[in-house]
């Protein structure tokens, strides 16, 4: 069972006494994160290729940002609801602290009763998106918890828990574990997972998910559970919740999010599931937390969110989420056609390609810019054991996707 400790490599410069009004001043822990330089490095490179080659048409398969407009009737919603906040009868104000009502219930009724999963409204907390409350919810946490990441990982889950100073354990999500991260060795507190993974594109089976839930209950551990690309799920049997495992409600909280399910990712809105049978009474503390220092997501995002449920809004999305996959579905064919090593891309919409003839991934990032003009996210970025891999995603419009392949194709 492998795992090591974080040691940042890029960690921000320390205020000097002089120049930044003493060192005092500053939560230390600040200090110690890695600089955040992933997407400025590739924006960075990206916008000096346009200056050299002004006539190049680049084509970014790299950020994880959706293309798609939103659902019709997501759109219909947005427009009544703006029209009941121009009545002084219908407008609202500041919402119920967890959400209102009519959002919890179509929740707690699609994405949890239909699939007999046994969820109360009152453990549900609509938030602004899943990056808030997964960095946000370690706050109910002593500072002494030891948190388990998996390498490689979504930034999010390390940098909040350095921000208070915790010991990060990595847990090694290569070719050879097939991405399936091995039960820590030693005890540790928490433990976050990300299914289907960003950056991976990988799922765990009920069983592999079933042995951490396992463990957890046995150690007494935390999982936090980050379901975003849920919905992104095609295999039958992939599970879209952690509480389809018996015993989970005791030790997990999930993190759902409408960004890339429906395209929420300007409009802002997620969910978090707190469950009442936790042993340590979270979900009264994540009330008391966000009642403290979080006002809400607006109306107009929750009525958008709401109609994510309707016949026509689950039509709608899944029609957008086929779309996304149809790309998936032809990048993996073609790049594993031309020789690539490509995992993911199945039940997820991100892709993780090994990167040829043992070039870095930062390497082969400019190959692909200055060959193909095709831009990806060097996996490097999302950890140690990013090296040799890049993450290419799905969110593209098909003419690009295609264009984009045909480029890398005839450069090879
Ligand atoms: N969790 C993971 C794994 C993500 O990849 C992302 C966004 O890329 C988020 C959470 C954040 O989602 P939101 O837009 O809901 O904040």
């Amino acid at each position: 069972m492998m795992e090591y400790t974080d040691r940042p490599k890029h960690s921000i410069p320390r205020p000097t006494r002089e120049g930044q009004g003493g060192g005092s001043l500053v939560n230390k822990n600040f200090l110690n994160l890695a600089e955040s330089y992933l997407f400025t490095e590739i924006a960075r490179k990206v916008g000096t290729y346009k200056e050299e080659h002004p006539k190049a048409d680049i084509i970014s398969l790299g950020i994880g940002d959706v293309t798609q407009p939103l659902a019709p009737a997501v759109i219909g919603a947005l427009h009544k609801a703006t029209d009941e906040l121009a009545s002084a009868a219908s407008f609202r104000g500041y919402g119920p602290e967890r959400g209102y009502d009519f959002l919890r219930d179509a929740i707690v009724a699609h994405d949890f009763q239909a699939r007999g999963i046994d969820i109360a409204a009152d453990e549900v907390f609509v938030s602004d998106g899943a990056k808030s409350d997964t960095g946000n919810f370690q706050e109910l946490l002593s500072a002494k918890c030891v948190v388990a990441v998996t390498d490689p990982v979504y930034p999010v889950y390390i940098d909040a828990n350095m921000m208070t100073g915790r010991e990060i354990v990595k847990l090694p999500c290569t070719a050879e574990n097939g991405f399936v991260p091995e039960l820590p060795a030693r005890h540790v507190d928490v433990v976050y997972l990300c299914y289907p993974n960003n950056p991976t594109g990988t799922t765990l089976s009920l069983e592999q998910l079933k042995s951490w839930v396992d463990y957890a209950n046995r150690e007494k551990a935390l999982i936090f559970y980050d379901a975003a690309y849920e919905a992104y799920i095609q295999s039958e049997g992939v599970p879209h919740s952690i509480y389809e495992i018996p015993g989970a409600s005791r030790c997990a909280v999930e993190f759902h999010s409408y960004s890339k399910t429906a395209g929420f990712t300007g409009i802002r809105c997620g969910y978090t599931v707190v469950p009442n049978a936790l042993p340590v009474p979270f979900n009264k503390l994540w009330n008391r937390r966000q009642s403290t220092k979080f006002n809400g997501t607006s109306y107009l995002a929750q009525r958008a969110a709401e109609a994510t449920y309707t016949p026509e809004g689950k039509n709608q999305i899944q029609a957008t989420i086929a779309y996304y996959m149809a790309n998936a579905r032809l990048m993996r064919e073609a790049l594993t056609g031309m020789g690539f090593k490509v995992y993911g891309g199945i039940d997820a919409p991100y892709l993780w390609v090994g990167t040829p003839g043992g070039m870095s991934s930062w390497e082969f990032f400019d190959w692909m810019l200055q060959s193909a003009h095709v831009v990806c996210t060097p996996g490097a970025g999302f950890g140690d054991r990013g090296e040799g891999f890049v993450r290419l995603t799905a969110f593209g419009t098909h003419e690009n996707t295609e264009k984009a392949l045909y480029r890398i194709d005839s450069k090879l």
